[in-house]
């Protein structure tokens, strides 16, 4: 499919707009801050100048990736954590018809999952199933060369999954949630609690601790441990379920993979029905904060071509 094509990767703190050209490569990059928009009303008209002055007509489609719960089948956002104005609105249709071209929408997680298994560290895998470590934890799954979005779009939220029967308190409501163990948010939270110097009300950031841990303060190390553990849990659980074999960590927590990378494989391997102890590979993600834009975009191609 000759032509250009916009990724937009719209997160709760960042928006980028990526023109994605037909070798795939990123040209030009923007970024918005999301804080600035109170309305999707508001973001939308500024999203089509932006779309407008990029694409200067030789666009052929646009893909949106959003953090939260988006129902693909209808191209609306169910819930939105970070960003609740979106909640309920038809992203895809009114953006389609401001910017005259086909629009379609995804999760961020599902977006940076097809990046990183096009291009990046899952490439050459038929299946390959991803975990995004940022504020939160997101999952995709992709199997036998497609996305798998569940009946209705909200598939693969991995970070929900339970990893400890009435465990830590998650943003979600429940208890035990993986993204309560193994998120920025939890580094900052699980660190605070264990180090009583530090004011509830004023965590560190995963940063800081991560800086602590590196400079070999225990507290902040068993805080690593502790992600890798429940990381390796999860994992074993999604081989176990789908057999597959190749994993990616993506996200700005994976930068302190040399923190949790051995207590992961440590738990993977002693959750994991037998038949496939050593036969899983987990990797680092390779796309870095590009991953959600060239994957969604790749998703608005592979839409155009097969329609
Ligand atoms: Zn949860």
């Amino acid at each position: 499919m000759q032509g250009q094509f916009i990724g937009i990767d719209l997160g709760g703190t960042n928006i980028r707009i990526g023109l994605v050209d037909e070798r795939d490569e990123v040209g030009d990059l923007r970024y918005l801050s999301s804080k600035e928009y109170s309305s999707w009303d508001d973001l939308l008209i500024k999203l089509t100048s932006v779309i407008k002055e990029m694409g200067a007509g030789r666009l052929k489609a646009v893909g949106i990736a959003v953090a939260g719960g988006v129902l693909t089948s209808k191209g609306t956002m169910s819930y939105s954590p970070h960003i609740r104005w979106m909640d309920g609105q038809p992203i895809e249709e009114s953006l389609a018809r401001a910017i005259n071209l086909p629009v379609w929408m995804d999760n961020d997680a599902n977006a940076i999952t097809y990046g990183e298994w096009a291009y990046g560290a899952g490439k050459g895998f038929s299946s390959i199933i991803c975990l995004t470590l940022g504020s939160g934890v997101g999952g995709g799954i992709i199997l036998n060369g497609n996305l798998y979005r569940g009946e209705d779009g909200l598939g693969g939220e991995i970070g929900h999954m339970c990893v400890q029967p009435n465990g830590r308190p998650c943003r979600c409501g429940k208890r035990g949630c993986l993204e309560a163990y193994s998120s920025g948010t939890a580094i900052s939270t699980i660190y605070g609690e264990k180090n009583r110097e530090v004011e509830i009300d004023n965590p560190l950031s995963p940063i800081q601790i991560y800086e602590r841990a590196i400079a070999g303060e225990w507290l902040a190390l068993d805080v690593f441990n502790i992600l890798g553990e429940y990381l390796g849990i999860a994992i074993a659980s999604l081989v176990n379920v789908f057999s597959v074999h190749h994993y990616v960590i993506t996200g700005g927590v994976s930068r302190a993979w040399e923190l949790f990378f051995d207590r992961l494989q440590e738990a993977l391997e002693a959750n994991l029905f037998n038949p496939h102890r050593g036969r899983v590979k987990v990797f680092r993600g390779q796309l870095g904060d590009k991953a959600g834009v060239i994957g969604v975009a790749r998703i608005a191609r592979d839409h155009v071509s097969c329609h």
